[in-house]
């Protein structure tokens, strides 16, 4: 087969490639995979902790090179993309939690005593996007692993070299065929979730996540999906202007928009709409677009020309359905699109419903909370959503009315240590992290006896 392609999304040179899976190898790699499986999960806890605690100081040590590899493949900038690298290094904690949540519980309750275990489910598919190229992968790969089942990891087919090389990172540690990578896109894919596997761990977008789990339904495999959305930010009238403003500049431009709980949509009341809009306006300029390798850039490019097609189609549509624009709208340029911020965006607009995935911050003026928090909740995503208010209780009121599954007050969505990642409604189906996250990679048992 032909060799996957990686190209770099802001200059359009070649970064690298790698060999393509044929799918017919597909069934003989989950074979493998299975065949390594008991001796991994022999090792106990500790056995694995001790091996994926070695290799992720590699990621520490390789940080500047790794991130650079990020930035070649999908464009963002070089900064944040090191900060991606050194994250995976910190496995500490997690390993830690891992343990904690898969130990053996005992309980008696005067007739029986019953054990219940966390076993490993066996393999384990990791199916991964581009956005966060070595982050995604490893928030599926760790935990798996660490449960004691094997993982075959498919990355996404824009960051393979990303993908190989976390992978490799693991590899000088780990056993032969306890992380095997799977190079290709939807028809690799597809392949893997119709093979032997006995979980499928997916992040990446609604449509793909769809078709896993119907094909998943097939043989009712194990499924966790992490999906798409088009989080809302409500700002109130309470609110510090300047810092929320600040926040849905960065929120709605970082890595180009292409972040998940990215800022999609921005509710705010008529009586403060214009000095937010003039702050946001103010804080856009500071963006600076580029080539993520040069200094001081804040946006890169687009992944790819669909991705940058796909935005400059809803934007225009935004447009010529009564949108006004504010900042940006012109001078993209080839896989660039310009930080844009829209006002005027209404319900019936496509930038309003789907998700966009670029780096455009969209406005609608309302005239009440309870139009904001009713518009907000009105899709069929819920990912994030973030609120912004200086009256406490207020504030929490309406986050509390907000039906995704992470909420941020006056910061970010994402909660601390010990924490789920977890969408609503379409925007996921299982969650990462968390206690409960890690027991999604294992089988539950219940051994009982009479007391
Ligand atoms: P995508 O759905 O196009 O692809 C994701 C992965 O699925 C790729 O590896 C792709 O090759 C593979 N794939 C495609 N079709 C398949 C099929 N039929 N069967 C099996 N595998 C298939 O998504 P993307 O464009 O790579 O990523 C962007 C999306 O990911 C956005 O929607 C974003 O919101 C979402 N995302 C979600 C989270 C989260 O935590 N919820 C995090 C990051 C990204």
């Amino acid at each position: 087969m032909k060799p996957l392609k990686s190209y770099n999304p802001a200059t359009g040179d070649l970064v690298g490639e790698v060999p393509i899976t044929a799918p017919d190898d597909i069934p003989g790699i989950v074979e493998r995979s299975r065949a390594a499986q008991p001796a991994w999960e022999a090792l106990g806890h500790d056995g694995r902790a001790r091996l994926l605690m070695q290799a992720a100081e590699s990621f520490l040590t390789r940080a500047d090179e790794l991130g650079r590899l990020i930035t070649l493949e999908m464009g963002k900038p070089l900064r944040e993309a090191i900060g991606e690298a050194k994250s995976l290094a910190d496995v500490k904690h997690e390993l830690e939690e891992i343990q904690e949540a898969l130990a053996p519980e005992t309980f008696e309750d005067g007739r029986d005593r019953s054990t219940v275990y966390h076993d490993p489910l066996g393999v384990c598919a990791a199916i991964t996007p581009w956005n966060f190229p070595m982050a995604m992968p490893a928030w599926m790969v760790l935990p798996a692993l660490a449960a004691g089942n094997t993982v075959i990891l498919k990355p996404s087919e824009e960051t393979p070299l990303c993908g190989q090389a976390y992978a490799d990172v693991l590899n000088e540690k780990l056993p032969a065929d306890v992380l095997i990578v799977v190079q290709g896109a939807d028809d690799q894919g597809k392949r893997l979730v119709d093979s032997d596997v006995d979980l499928i761990a997916f992040t990446g977008s609604r449509e793909t996540g769809k078709h896993i789990l119907r094909a998943a339904s097939r043989d009712l495999k194990r499924v966790i999906l992490e999906l798409g959305g088009k989080d809302p930010m409500i700002v109130l009238e309470s609110a510090d202007l300047e810092k929320a403003a600040r926040f849905a500049a960065h929120n709605s431009f970082r890595n180009a928009g292409q972040v998940c709980v990215s800022t999609e949509r921005i509710f705010v009341p008529e009586a403060i709409a214009d000095r937010f809009e003039a702050l946001l306006v103010e804080a856009t300029a500071s963006m600076t677009q580029g080539d993520g390798l040069d200094e001081g850039v804040k946006v890169g490019p687009m992944v790819n020309e669909h991705q940058r097609n796909h935005v400059l189609s809803q934007l225009e549509a935004a447009v010529s359905e009564g949108a006004e624009v504010l900042a940006g709208g012109s001078g993209h340029h080839d896989n660039f699109v310009t930080p844009t911020v829209l006002t005027g965006v209404t319900e019936e607009m496509s930038i309003a419903t789907e998700e966009t995935f670029g780096p455009v911050a969209c406005v609608t003026r309302v005239e009440s909370v309870e139009e904001a928090v009713q518009k907000a909740n009105a899709t069929h995503f819920g990912l994030g959503a973030v609120v912004f208010g200086e009256d406490g209780e207020r504030t929490t009121q309406v986050a509390r009315q907000l039906t995704a599954g992470m909420i941020g007050i006056n910061k970010a969505v994402g909660g601390g240590a010990g924490t789920p990642w977890v969408g609503a409604r379409q925007s996921g189906f299982g969650f990462h992290k968390s206690k409960d996250g890690h027991r999604q990679f294992t089988q539950t048992r219940v051994l009982s006896k009479a007391v």
